[in-house]
Order: C-alpha cells, then sequence, then structure tokens
C-alpha cells in the first residue's frame, strides 16, 4: 500500500522571543502523493521556510502530527531524524551551500560519504548525477570556479544523488537571474517527470511557481489556497504543441 509522501495534520510551530510568541505555521494540512510537483508561495514572513523546515525534519511540530512515508515523524530520536534525512529528503537552498576548495565531483559525493558508500562507487554514482545535471566536463573544478547557475546544478545533483522519493528546495533560484532561473526550472521540471522525483519548491515569485503542477499558497502562517493545475513549462514551451 502507498502511504504517500507527506501527511501533515494541524501542523503548528510556534517560535518563542522572550515573552512573544510567534505562531509562523499555525494549523496546516497536507498530504502529497510521490512524484508530485508542488510550490509553495506567499508573501515574505507568511510562514513558507518555516513550513520547508518542519517538512525537511529539521525542525519539530508545536503541535499536530507529521507522517513522512506513514512514519510518524514524531516519534523518532535526533539520530533516526538525521538518517531520515539522509536517505530520504535531498535539500537545496538559494545560497547553494557548496563546499568551496572541493571538488564539485566531491560535493556531490558527500551525501553518500555519511552513508558509508565505498569511495568508487561514490565517485560513479557522483559522476552519473553530474552527467545527468549537464555538468558532465566539470566535475574536477572547484565550486568557486563555477557560475551561480552552475554551482546551483551541482547542488541539486548532491540533493539527488542519495536517489531520495523527494526534493525540497527554498529559493533556489533567489541568487540567479532570470534566464538562468529558467534553465534551473527546466531541469527540475525534467527531474520530477523522468525520475520520478517529489519536488517541494519554495519561491515569492509566480513565475517561478508556475512550473509546479500544484500551488500551496500561505498567508500568516495558514494554507488559503491549494490549487492544482497541469501547466507545463512557461518558459520551456520544447515540448508544447509538437
Ligand atoms: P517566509 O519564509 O514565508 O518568509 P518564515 O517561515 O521565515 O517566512 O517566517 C514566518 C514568521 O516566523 C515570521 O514572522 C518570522 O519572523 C518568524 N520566524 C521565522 N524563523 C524564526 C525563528 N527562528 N525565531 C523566531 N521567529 C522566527
Ligand atoms: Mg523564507
Amino acid at each position: 500500500m502507498d502511504n504517500g509522501l507527506i501527511d501533515i495534520r494541524n501542523a503548528c510551530k510556534t517560535y518563542h522571543l522572550g515573552e512573544v510568541e510567534i505562531h509562523a505555521v499555525r494549523g496546516v494540512d497536507v498530504t502529497i502523493p510521490h512524484g508530485q510537483f508542488v510550490a509553495v508561495t506567499g508573501a515574505s514572513g507568511s510562514g513558507k521556510s518555516t513550513f520547508m523546515h518542519l517538512l525537511g525534519c529539521l525542525d519539530r511540530l508545536t503541535s499536530g502530527t507529521y507522517l513522512f512515508e506513514g512514519r510518524p515523524i514524531e516519534r523518532l530520536s535526533r539520530r533516526q531524524l538525521a538518517a531520515l534525512r539522509n536517505r530520504r529528503i535531498g535539500f537545496v537552498f538559494q545560497s547553494f551551500n557548496l563546499l568551496p576548495r572541493t571538488t564539485i565531483l566531491e560535493n556531490v559525493a558527500l551525501p553518500l560519504m555519511y552513508q558509508g558508500v565505498g569511495r568508487r562507487e561514490r565517485r560513479r554514482r557522483a559522476q552519473e548525477m553530474l552527467e545527468r545535471v549537464g555538468l558532465a566536463d566539470r566535475t574536477r573544478h572547484h565550486s568557486n570556479q563555477l557560475s551561480g547557475g552552475q554551482q546551483q546544478r551541482v547542488a541539486i545533483a548532491r540533493a539527488l544523488v542519495t536517489r531520495p522519493p523527494v526534493v525540497l528546495a527554498d529559493e533556489p533560484t533567489g541568487n540567479l537571474d532570470s534566464a538562468t532561473s529558467i534553465e534551473i526550472m527546466n531541469l527540475f521540471q525534467a527531474l520530477n517527470r523522468d525520475e520520478g522525483v517529489s519536488i517541494v519548491l519554495v519561491t515569492h515569485e509566480a513565475e517561478i511557481a508556475a512550473y509546479a503542477s500544484r500551488q500551496l499558497v500561505f498567508k500568516d502562517g495558514k494554507i488559503i489556497r491549494d490549487g492544482t493545475h497541469s501547466a507545463g513549462p512557461i518558459g520551456g514551451g520544447a515540448n508544447s504543441a509538437a
């Protein structure tokens, strides 16, 4: 039976700043099946990043329940959560977060090292993912020798090298110009379509959100709209009218 990927019920996250309580996420219900491409949108401060931290098991719910692939997250220890993040979730950030003075092959292979995969196999799988994101000829470069768009491709390869069922991306095009943003969104779309990986992507830009097939709109810590549409690429257009 497919338990689905994500099932989050009445999720709340409250931050305490001295005397002040900040209700960053207040009562969110979402189920996400395997293979979906979801955009999380909303104004700055609406709770998007907090929600992503909850989904990524980087932070615990203040109240509510979270099933990831049918497993209740609140019952897992810190160690079990770390293992789950490493094996089952890929992360992509606005600022790429690559190691400098390290080849991109080693950057991509790093999550496999934490899993105890041997050196030769790590390199083989990292090479394969770098080919998938169009950087086969750059594997020996250091990350600081690449453009922003290339660095984000490396980060995407690193997120996928463990073959997780889902990638979580928080404003992945936030540091990129619009042409490069389109390239990166086309890559996410192709990975979702061809590899079946689920993608949950935070953005405050409508043009970026349009690449997803479902949009969750946040306002004041709540989802105010949950819409599915059959949109394809608005930037790519390669497979629109063939
Ligand atoms: P978004 O990503 O949509 O801009 P966030 O999830 O970052 O929104 O923030 C939601 C609310 O929670 C904001 O009011 C923000 O100031 C607050 N917040 C976020 N992170 C923290 C934190 N670590 N401590 C206290 N308040 C926080
Ligand atoms: Mg944010």
